[in-house]
């Protein structure tokens, strides 16, 4: 297995007090797998990729508990030097804003050169030459001209393409992307995440990829994670969670969005808000929102129970649900 999350558990302290942002959560990725992590903002689904990069060292985000196994090393007992390494070279993220993320003052080859001059010791002008080969590779046209240009002078579908050429850049074993889409206009998303699936098929990368975009996850994802207030409420393989939801969330996730028209829509025409993490309803966590919810709901905090063997759901009436 590439990447193994076991019991993950990240606090932050807030205003109202310590919000668990990430609590108990498992998931894997393997070669070549994309699992797609679904949810609303505030479920948690950056925090713990932020986690697995190893990017949320910080105060006030803290990891409390649990295991980051990358190809079974556990990168949470690794020191700084050695994950910074990890981090550069065998997993890469990318983000939902290229422009924020990408150096303004710097021209694209720059950018994309340094990363074969600084971790693979390359010559200014062979790493100049590889950074042509990236662009091209991400389909940037007319790449040997426009490789002297900067992040602003291109447009917002091309900048995601830099981004994921500068994490393709060092071939890594697994890529995250946050939301790599969301700013971008429907027809443009949909060729950045065939270009990402495409990509991740040719170098049998594992891809975490998270949305908030039922649309963006149907065509491209192997597995889904649906994750709500800091747990996943649900795990399935893509097809099976689109045919019958185990979990009355991913329900009403489905039920509000219009069946043959997925593309670029948000989420959750759910009644209600997510709960304050710092404060989350006793029981089941969705039981404020939940259609289902019953007395036991909110006293009992519902395990994943195992649906079948690729398959749980954390609600008590998993078959109610998957057979109503
Ligand atoms: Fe709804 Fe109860 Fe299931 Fe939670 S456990 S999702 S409240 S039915
Ligand atoms: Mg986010």
């Amino acid at each position: 297995m590439l990447l193994e999350v076991r019991d993950l558990h990240v606090e932050f302290r807030t205003r109202d007090g310590v919000a668990k942002a990430v609590n108990g959560v498992d998931y894997q990725v393997d070669a070549g797998e994309t699992l797609a992590v679904l949810g609303e903002s505030g479920s948690g689904k950056s925090v713990t990729a932020q986690a697995v990069m190893g990017i949320l060292d910080m105060p006030p985000g803290r990891i409390t508990g649990g295991e980051v196994l990358f190809r079974g090393r556990d990168l949470l007992t690794l020191k700084e030097d050695e994950r910074r390494r990890v981090r550069g070279a065998e997993m890469a993220m990318i983000f939902q804003d290229a422009l924020s993320s990408l150096n303004p003052v710097l021209s694209v080859g720059d950018q994309l050169g340094e990363m074969f001059v600084v971790h693979r010791g390359m010559s200014k002008k062979d790493a100049r030459a590889r950074a042509v080969e990236l662009m091209d590779r991400v389909r940037i046209p007319a790449a040997r001209e426009r490789v002297k240009q900067y992040p602003h002078q291109f447009s917002g579908g091309m900048r995601q393409r830099i981004m994921i050429a500068m994490a393709l850049a060092l071939e890594p074993a697994l890529i995250i992307a946050d939301e790599p889409t969301t700013a971008l206009d429907v027809t443009v998303q949909a060729q950045v995440m065939e270009l990402l699936a495409e990509l991740r098929r040719e170098y049998r990368m594992g891809l975490i990829l998270i949305t908030h975009d039922l649309g963006v996850v149907a065509d491209v994802a192997d597995r889904i994670a649906v994750m709500y207030a800091g747990r996943i409420v649900e795990s399935a393989p893509v097809h099976d969670l689109y045919k019958a939801p185990a979990h009355p969330y991913t329900r009403g996730l489905l039920d509000s969005v219009p069946r043959l028209d997925l593309k670029g829509r948000d989420l959750c025409a759910i009644k209600g808000l997510p709960p304050n993490l710092a404060n989350v309803p006793p029981g089941c966590a969705f039981h404020p929102r939940c259609p289902m919810a019953r007395d036991v709901c909110r006293t009992d905090v519902p395990p994943l129970y195992e649906v079948s063997e690729t398959r749980g759901s954390a609600c008590h009436f998993w078959r109610e649900c998957l057979h109503g």
